[in-house]
């Protein structure tokens, strides 16, 4: 079971999207409100991004942004619970990785997929062992599990890694996984568990 009080959101900022994801995207942030998730994002106002900030404080919810200074000086901005302001993008996906309880990435670019390829790495280094999870949207993960599998049947990366990982299309359904999972710790640097993945 995982305790889920904040969960960090991975989204695209991209508004040239088809309107089912908007759509999943409002679903899940009236969900985290209702269900007292606080929201934590990269504090953007446009594509997913600000759909989900939008959607969580109209139904009561509360979000903190985290934001570097260069992109916050050159958007517009949603009123947030809370913004944080940083310098880097290394500063700002720390500060994200470090609030939630758990993960979720929706549809987006590379950079949503940059932050979701991170925080996987993460766990596999013992950083973390907290649930990450894909909002499947139009089965829009599809080619990443694939790649994955790949990964896997070519041994690039061990099974036990994928620990994390949860899927659904849908919102309700993807928040009941991650609170019913438990993510191993893992135990890369342990010579047992070494001599195991060979
Ligand atoms: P992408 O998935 O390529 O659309 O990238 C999503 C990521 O792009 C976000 O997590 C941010 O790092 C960054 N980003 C792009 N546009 C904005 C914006 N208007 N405000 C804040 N962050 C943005």
């Amino acid at each position: 079971m995982t305790k889920v009080n904040r969960l960090t959101v991975f989204c695209g900022s991209s508004e040239n999207v088809d309107r089912l994801y908007f759509e999943a995207v409002e679903e899940l942030g009236k969900q985290l409100a209702l269900q007292g998730i606080e929201v934590v994002y990269g504090g953007g106002n446009v594509g997913l991004m600000g759909a989900l900030a939008r959607t969580v404080l109209k139904h009561g919810g509360k979000v903190t942004g985290i934001i570097p200074r260069k992109i916050y000086d050159n958007v517009e901005h949603v009123e947030l619970s809370e913004l944080i302001i940083v310098e880097t993008m290394h500063e700002r996906k720390a500060k994200m990785y470090d609030h939630g309880d758990a993960f979720i990435a929706l549809p987006g670019g590379i950079g949503t997929l940059e932050e979701l390829t991170e925080i996987f790495t993460w766990y596999q280094l013992e950083y973390h062992n907290k649930p990450i999870a894909l909002l499947n949207t139009k089965n829009y993960y599809a080619p990443y599990h694939n790649m994955l599998d790949h990964m896997v049947s070519e041994g690039f990366l061990a099974r036990q890694y994928m620990e994390p990982l949860l899927s659904h299309e849908d919102p309700i359904q993807l928040l009941e996984m991650i609170k019913n999972h438990s993510v191993p710790k893992m135990n890369k640097w342990n010579q047992d568990d070494l001599t195991e993945r060979i």
